[in-house]
């Protein structure tokens, strides 16, 4: 079943003045089990495709349908089901992380509307420890503040946070970019694991094509704001279509055994 879906999606940024078109005319439907990877190099429009997904930023004109009902101009029920059901982990966990917040508090908002009493977030201790487990931070105090953990530790508590309401959509932009590599390859892996064992679908931005290849079974390649090429990872790695795909392809240094 598709459960997000692009249509004739387009976004124009103002920058002192000046339009700016990041995104022109995009179509794209991500289904259920998807492990979908966003390419392209910086300034292709990665990041502003996703957000306008997982409905963080209003598009300019076109569309985005959450499990085919359109985003904008959703009802209340149907807003709090893609804010619920969609979410997000960015490249920087020290922006994206409130700093004056313990991580078990962080990892525990996405559980409540802020009018809930102190009392009944009480309960959420249970499925914090369980999060952090699942992350394997469960050696972290939950009542430490973010910049007393490693990258590595603060990105482990981004996705926890992001799985907290037990979405069906993880969107990662570049998650893993800033990371050191000794750290990177084990936050992919959890990455990996976490997809399969909570039945995630992925939508996973990188200008890494090694990672994608890893991770994902389909790619989407981006360039100037429109998806130049798309289709099975594998079969864009054998046989580009697009000049600027093959380019890139070119660009990455080959994997032992491909
Ligand atoms: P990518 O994720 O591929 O690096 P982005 O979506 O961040 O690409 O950016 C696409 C284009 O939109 C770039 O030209 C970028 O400078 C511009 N852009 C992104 N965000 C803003 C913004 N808030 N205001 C103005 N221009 C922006």
């Amino acid at each position: 079943m598709t459960l997000l879906e692009a249509r004739g999606l387009d976004k124009t940024y103002r920058r002192s003045g000046n339009p700016v078109r990041a995104i022109r005319c995009i179509d794209l439907s991500v289904a259920s089990g998807d492990r979908l990877g966003i390419v392209g190099e910086s300034g292709s429009g990665k990041s502003t495709l996703v957000r306008m997904l997982a409905g963080l930023l209003e598009p300019s004109f076109g569309q985005v349908l959450y499990r085919g009902n359109p985003i904008n101009g959703a009802n209340r029920e149907q807003l709090r089901e893609l804010r619920r059901g969609v979410q997000m982990v960015f490249q920087d966990p020290r922006s994206s992380l409130n700093p004056r917040m313990r991580i078990g508090d962080i990892i525990a908002e996405p559980l409540f509307s802020p009018v809930q009493p102190r009392s009944i977030r009480a309960h959420a201790v249970e499925r914090v420890a369980e999060l952090m487990d699942l992350v394997e931070l469960d050696d972290v105090a939950p009542n430490v503040y973010p910049h007393e953990l490693s990258g590595g530790q603060r990105q482990r508590v981004a996705i926890a946070r992001a799985l907290a309401p037990a979405p069906e959509v993880l969107i990662a932009d570049e998650a893993v970019s800033a990371l050191d590599v000794s750290v990177r390859a084990h936050v992919l892996n959890l990455i990996t694991d976490l997809v399969a064992t909570q039945n995630l679908t992925l939508v996973f931005v990188s200008h890494d094509l090694t990672v994608v290849r890893h991770l994902c079974d389909r790619m989407v390649v981006m360039r100037d704001g429109v998806i130049v090429e798309q289709g099975r990872t594998e079969a864009i790695h054998a046989n580009p279509t697009d000049d600027y795909t093959a380019r890139l392809l070119a660009s990455v240094p080959r994997l032992p055994g491909h």
